[in-house]
């Protein structure tokens, strides 16, 4: 079968918040609208499909990253339908990891705010993640409907907690209750949406009161447009008016080239403006032929690119590890270069074995499809592989490649197991070893002076889904120990460390350094508000006293 969407239509995005900010309703709006979900369920009543293990229906966090696949033709008409491959990012912070793994194999993101609150401290550490990754954003101010819900004050947190180069591309008509449409202002036109979840979107007047805003804004975009093509910059400073498309085009390079991040607003919950988010992901967020050629190391030790390209050899990144109910173990994979049928064989380059790709599957919101061929920038999963962990370079047999692979940290926290009868220390035995299969910073080991199985994790709920899956899934009985932390080191706030970032130095393994943020906390000293491990901060957030 030839391939069903150019690479130039491809989009392999990953949606980004701070947790409860809306990721999960966003992304499920999107897969009603894109057609896929003909049901929309709500998170709290734990039919949302996205969040499919049970585990994560119960806590209402979003942990796993699977990857799901949609189509979405532009609501002008304009341009050709688009794939568009999500990829799940999780939002609480004790799964970074599983942050930096997603983000490693997309091209583009969607952040998502909550208008109450703007940028959050989870906000920042994804941001940041995005950042050292190279990953070009969007950003949706969602939740325009709640109380409290202020659209310029969410922008403004974006240039003043993320030092971000951005500005509004949409305004919200009303704010709370009031809220009714959407101002587009590079078009300088009106919207509101009417109909079953918001489907019928109607043009309406610009409210005459909101017209000198659209105006300012559009001037802010068109200037900052300026930095990113001189003849735009010329017209700009000539008080020339461009033409929407032109604009259209600039600001796809200024989004496209990372450092520029452009804001839409709407209320996801309330069915206005995801379809807006769905155009402009299509408008402004990189193919995989806008974003730089993955490197990687020949078998002679020589560095090389993979490019995306169906004429090159294959090569793929394994990007997730899933027990799935019916097919059993699915290799979530993100391919560079090349092409590959179900029922051949290719290399895990990383393990040096061979493997073959017995079924090949792209999951959709709630079904999957059987398919024979993936073809460069696709995602999509292989069920049958044995050796395959996260990480794991797949490429054709005879042009084997090692392609850049992921660093996980070290577990900081352990705690012990002991199983409650012969047959639960068999089953538990298994167990750990999918476990540990499926995720990288998982570690299981015997101690040797009390012979108790011990397990270790990035964080306690790390652990506890850990031994709630053991229970779950695998049916093992065990008594749990208290969690003991692994790596402690005593941090002390000073009344310099407000705001910013105060480095501690050693950390363990891969982690290098931990950068902890304190803010005052009213009669109380300080209280700890976020932590990044092993990453960069930026400087204005660094402790002056600090290198
Ligand atoms: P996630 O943790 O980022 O995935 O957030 P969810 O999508 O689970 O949303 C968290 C809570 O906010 C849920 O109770 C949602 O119903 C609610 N929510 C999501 N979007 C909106 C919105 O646009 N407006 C309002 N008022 N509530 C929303």
């Amino acid at each position: 079968m030839p391939r069903e969407y150019s690479l130039k239509n491809t989009r392999n995005i990953g949606i980004m918040a701070h947790i409860d900010a809306g990721k999960t309703t966003t992304t499920e709006r999107i897969l009603y609208y894109s057609g896929v979900n003909h049901k929309i369920g709500e998170t709290h009543d734990g039919a949302s499909t996205m969040d499919w293990m049970a585990q994560e229906q119960e806590r209402g966090i979003t942990i796993t990253s699977a990857a799901t696949t949609c189509h979405w033709k532009k609501l002008d008409g304009t341009g050709d339908e688009c794939r568009i491959n999500i990829i799940d990012t999780p939002g609480h912070v004790d799964f970074t990891v599983e942050v930096e793994r997603s983000l490693r194999v997309l091209d583009g993101a969607v952040t998502v705010l909550d208008a109450k609150a703007g940028v959050e401290p989870q906000t920042e550490t994804v941001w940041r993640q995005a950042t050292t990754y190279g990953v070009p954003r969007i950003v949706f101010v969602n939740k325009m409907d709640a109380t409290g819900a202020d659209f310029i004050m969410s922008c403004n947190t974006i240039i003043d907690r993320l030092g971000a180069k951005s500005c509004p591309i949409q305004l919200p008509i009303g704010a709370e209750s009031n809220f009714e449409g959407i101002i587009d202002i590079i078009e300088r036109k009106a919207y509101n949406f009417s109909g079953d979840f918001g489907r019928i979107i109607t043009e309406i007047e610009v409210p005459e009161d909101m017209v000198d805003l659209m105006e300012e804004y559009r001037m802010k975009l068109l200037e900052y447009l300026a930095d990113y093509d001189e003849d735009f910059m010329m017209m700009v400073l000539e008080g020339e008016e461009p033409e929407i498309d032109e604009i259209r085009r600039v600001l796809r390079i200024a989004v496209c080239n990372g450092d520029f991040f452009p804001v839409l607003c709407g209320s996801a919950y309330k069915n206005k403006g995801v379809q807006m988010v769905l155009d402009a992901v299509v408008d402004y967020l990189p193919s995989p032929l806008d974003v730089p050629s993955i490197k990687g190391t020949l078998e002679d030790g020589t560095e090389s690119e993979r490019h995306p390209s169906d004429e090159e050899p294959f090569s793929a990144l394994a990007f997730k590890i899933m027990t799935d109910p019916f097919v059993g173990k699915l290799s979530f994979f993100r391919v560079y270069s090349g092409t590959a049928e179900s029922g051949s064989y290719v290399l895990n380059s990383t393990k040096g074995k061979r493997e073959r790709f017995g079924r090949i599957v792209q999951m959709h919101a709630n079904s999957r499809k059987e398919i024979d061929k993936v073809y460069s920038g696709d995602i999509a999963a292989a069920v049958g592989l044995k050796n395959t962990t996260t990480g794991d370079t797949l490429c054709a047999e005879n042009a084997p490649i090692i392609l850049e692979s992921m660093e996980f940290p070290e577990p900081v926290i352990e705690l012990s197991l002991e199983p409650k009868t012969k047959a639960d220390q068999d089953k538990m035995g298994l167990a750990l070893s999918k476990l540990a299969e499926e995720d990288p910073t998982f570690k299981t080991y015997t101690n040797e002076e009390t012979g108790q199985t011990i397990i270790a994790g990035v964080g306690e709920l790390h652990l506890d889904i850990i031994v709630d899956r053991l229970r779950r899934e695998f049916k093992v009985e065990a008594n749990v120990g208290q969690p003991q932390v692994a790596y402690r080191e005593t941090i002390r706030a000073t009344a310099d460390c407000e705001g910013k970032y105060v480095r501690q130095s050693g950390g363990r393994g891969q982690y290098g350094h931990v950068w902890i943020k304190f803010e005052p906390n009213e009669g109380k000293g300080f209280e700890f508000v976020d932590a990044i491990v092993g990453g960069s901060v930026p400087r204005e957030y660094i402790k002056p006293t600090q290198e």
